[in-house]
């Protein structure tokens, strides 16, 4: 008996029980061969997927964190609110200037007083 060429995860006994199996039930060497083949064509393509989806996974697990970094970041930058109409602005000149320009009536803020825009 010729398992030759046969392999994957399943064990060579496990391919001479099978056989042993099959040539019982009357079925002839060829027939039991591609059956062999298809159960570890099956177990490859199997490992393929699941390395697939692990890999998938992990894509979407790097674009994800990737994509909150980017979030938080930006979020962090905007650190200045605009009191009157809670836009946000990176930086005091840019909020003074904002400030100035869209709430002149608007006393300064005192924090924006000494800030050179
Ligand atoms: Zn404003």
């Amino acid at each position: 008996m010729e398992a030759a060429g046969i392999s994957g995860s399943v064990s060579v006994d496990d391919q001479r029980s099978f056989i042993k199996i099959e040539t019982l039930r009357g079925k002839n060497l060829t027939e039991i061969h591609s059956a062999l083949r298809e159960v570890c064509d099956m177990a490859r393509g199997q490992q393929k997927i699941q390395s697939q989806q692990k890999n998938a996974k992990k894509q979407a697990e790097s674009k994800k964190k990737h994509g909150h970094d980017q979030k938080a970041a930006a979020k962090a930058a905007l650190v200045y609110t605009c009191a009157i109409c809670r836009t946000q602005m990176p930086d005091p000149k840019t909020f003074k200037q904002h400030f100035e320009s869209k709430h002149p009536k608007t006393p300064l803020p005192p924090e924006l007083v000494d800030v050179e825009a």
